[in-house]
């Protein structure tokens, strides 16, 4: 089930293991956050996967899009959100974190998240080409791939 009309629904496919669930895992907290045992949370916030579902305002993920998650759920609302520093929202809901959570993270087969938390990539045969935004990797997979040949 979508939260809003702007989120996708991603089939996850791999998710990185980070000191912070592994900081709840063992510990049941970090620091002053500590988790209920009543109110158990979903781990995992490092996830890519593949668009299953879309919501009625997604524009640009199609389904079968392959995307890495974006894990910092935004509040679209706040200064900040509004001058496009949605990284720095005043009203961040951090998958797998219980920073005004719990919010439960992407360690599981399927989780969705607003669509412009998602960014896109397409594997190749030979290195990998991320885009739009990773424009200094992709010159890099390239000049590794040409000192091959
Ligand atoms: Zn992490
Ligand atoms: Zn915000």
């Amino acid at each position: 089930m979508l939260w809003r009309s702007t989120e996708v629904q991603i089939n996850i496919r791999a998710t990185g293991i980070c000191g912070s669930d592994i900081h709840y895992y063992h510990a049941g907290r970090i620091g002053t956050r500590v988790l209920d045992p009543k109110k158990p949370m979903v781990l995992g916030h490092e996830s890519s996967g593949i668009v299953t579902a879309l919501g009625e305002g997604v524009s640009k993920v199609k389904i079968g899009d392959r995307v890495a998650i974006e894990p910092g759920r935004s509040c679209d609302k706040c200064e900040r959100c509004k001058e496009g520093r949605y990284n720095l929202c005043y009203d961040m809901h951090f998958a797998g974190s219980l920073m005004l959570g719990p919010n439960h993270g992407s360690l599981r087969r399927f989780a969705c998240f607003p669509e412009h938390l998602c960014h896109l990539y397409v594997l190749r045969k030979r290195g990998v080409a991320l885009k739009p935004c990773h424009k200094p990797l992709i010159i890099l997979f390239c000049a590794i791939e040409c000192l091959k040949k």
